[in-house]
């Protein structure tokens, strides 16, 4: 709950991390991003967003990479937290006063390939409506999300969805399955302009294929519908594995144990350095989470599981 506020007058909401099971990179294109084609899975690790009634905005946040946790702070609080764009975004285009004390407690780290700012702002955009009454449409609210970021759109509808233009332009999978993954994720954090720098330099100096011609993400659309895992693992893949790789050799070894420890297969999680490994099933992802954890490669190892819900109000 939010600090000095009786708890009536404040609103929660949440919001999940994603990985990427598809993720082809093209060209970057003049306006400097890069066409994506990628398919989206939400997963159970949750970011909380809590707001309340204030004056301007006032944020506070706390949890994973936020220094309270350990590490070096990663995450701003102020004007560049995605969250308080958020806040702005909404309340302008509502016509209301962007008046609001907002805390968010973070469980997915930051800047580690999972879109935890993203579902900040989703679950920030959520909660100010119902603070606010601003009574916004879903459409209205995915229309400001992809004005916030990329991924932004995709932390509000959750489930499964392929993303194409810069990933903002969504078209929901519908698949019946679970799948079970373990989340590696590091002590130290990846920068996406990085990992997209590097993928440009690789391309250019013909270490790995240009990305002219996307791969279709039909096997792996296939592959979530018909449900056998093996068809799903064959098929995962990521276009900013090799960069990753590149500015963080010690991921090859995160990637070789999780196969070690027995993933049906083990990919980096977008932009990385989070290790997602697909387990056989729940029990599975128990028995992985502890071999994973005995490493000591990760600063933090969890089992979640995909799909669920984008950002929702709680409670
Ligand atoms: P993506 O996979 O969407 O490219 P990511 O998951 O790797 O991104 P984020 O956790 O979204 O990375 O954070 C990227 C950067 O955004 C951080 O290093 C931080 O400087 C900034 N940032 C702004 N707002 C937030 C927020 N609410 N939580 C975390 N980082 C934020």
């Amino acid at each position: 709950m939010t600090a000095n506020l009786p708890d009536e007058d404040v609103v929660v909401a949440r919001a999940p991390a994603k990985i990427n099971v598809h993720l082809a990179v093209g060209p970057a294109r003049p306006d400097g991003f890069h066409e994506l084609s990628t398919v989206y899975l939400a997963v159970s690790l949750f970011d909380t967003v809590t707001v309340g009634p204030g004056e301007g905005i006032a944020l506070t946040v706390s949890g994973e990479g936020t220094g309270a946790a350990g590490g070096a702070s990663r995450v701003p609080v102020d004007r560049s937290n995605l969250v308080w764009r958020a806040a702005e975004l909404l309340a302008q285009h509502a016509g209301v006063p962007a008046d609001a004390t907002v805390d968010i407690r973070k469980s997915i780290p930051a800047a580690a390939g999972l879109a935890g700012g993203s579902a900040d702002a989703a679950a920030a955009l959520v909660a100010l409506d119902a603070l606010w009454d601003t009574r916004a449409s879903r459409a209205d609210l995915v229309e400001l999300a992809a004005r916030l970021g990329s991924d932004v759109p995709f932390s509000l509808l959750g489930g499964i969805a392929l993303g194409a233009g810069r990933g903002e332009q969504l078209t929901p999978v519908l698949a019946r399955g679970r799948w079970h993954w373990v989340l590696g994720m590091a002590r130290e954090g990846l920068s996406t302009p990085a990992v997209y720098a590097e993928l440009d330099r690789m391309r250019a100096a013909g270490r790995i294929p240009d990305g002219g011609e996307l791969a279709p993400p039909d096997p792996v659309i296939a592959a979530l519908r018909s449900g056998p895992l093996q068809a799903l693992a064959a098929v995962l893949s990521n276009d900013l594995e090799a960069p990753a790789l590149s500015l963080r050799g010690d991921l090859r070894r995160a990637l070789r144990a999780a196969t070690d420890a027995g993933a049906a297969a083990a990919l980096v999680s977008g932009s990385g350095p989070t290790v997602a490994a697909l387990a056989r099933d729940e029990a599975a992802a128990v028995r992985l989470t502890a071999a994973l954890a005995g490493e000591g490669l990760f600063r933090t190892v969890r089992a979640v599981h995909g799909p669920v819900a984008g950002a929702r109000l709680v409670g």
